[in-house]
């Protein structure tokens, strides 16, 4: 297969052989890949700095049709993210960012929009008051783009509009979102939301700055985060292990 160009975020890197690694990529164009960069310990290896976990770098690699190893021919750093040095909460977040591209994605299938997202995302970890909310919304973001989003206006299960009765409103977390008062009833698995918090779900799954908005207590928050937490362990098959 020939080479390809693309950029890449570093999520895992594990030593093989003498100098070897074998690295786990998240790129724009390829989607995930696992490649090995032969010699990537040596001293003055074509690979230095390009391989730092949760760095975005430039690389070429050659994919492999059968189930061996991708191989990586270039790795050059782009972009560091400096808050993830100095802020160990802001590092923690951004390792999370990476367990969900590695346990949500297939190998070499590409989701461009979720890299820029996870991109963005890494860049502004360091503003602690926005990072919780930040973080959501990535989740939301991957379970859009994996065509998984939970349905927010109208019932999961038979498509009727769903209304807010009594301030409360019913979330299937195995089903996929919001049901009606009367399929609310055949499924297991569903928590009661107040309708300010599926307006914050909302707000968090929409483009626009209305999420800044957003009571960022965690007392406030906390619906929504245990909501989009449930939907994200239903779909993985078990709790993200680094969920902050
Ligand atoms: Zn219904």
């Amino acid at each position: 297969m020939p080479a390809h160009r693309t950029l890449a975020l570093v999520l895992r890197t594990v030593e093989v052989f003498e100098t070897s690694v074998v690295a786990t990529l998240f790129t724009r164009e390829l989607g995930k890949v696992s490649a090995l960069a032969k010699g990537a310990r040596r001293p003055r290896s074509a690979f230095q700095g390009g391989l730092d976990l949760l760095g975005v770098s430039d690389i070429v690699v050659f994919p492999k049709a059968s189930e061996a190893l991708d191989l990586l021919a270039e790795a050059a750093p782009i972009e560091r993210f400096a808050s993830l040095r100095r802020d160990l909460a802001a590092l923690y977040a951004g390792f999370y960012i990476a367990e969900l591209l590695n346990d949500l994605t297939d190998l070499h299938d590409p989701h461009p929009r979720l890299f820029d997202a996870a991109r963005i995302t890494l860049r502004h970890l360091g503003e602690s008051d926005l990072r919780s909310r930040r973080i959501l919304r990535f989740e939301l973001a991957c379970l859009r783009e994996l065509g998984l989003m939970p349905a927010l206006d109208a019932c999961a299960h038979c498509g009727a509009a769903v209304v807010v009765q009594g301030d409360t409103v019913w979330f299937g977390l195995a089903t996929g979102g919001v049901l009606c008062e009367t399929c609310r009833a055949g499924h297991a698995a569903v928590a009661a939301l107040s309708g300010k918090d599926l307006e914050a779900i909302r707000a968090l799954a929409s483009p626009g700055r209305a999420w800044r908005e957003l009571d960022a207590s965690s007392a406030g928050l906390a619906p929504a985060r245990d909501t989009v937490g449930a939907v994200l362990s239903h779909v993985l098959g078990h709790r993200p292990r680094l969920r902050p």
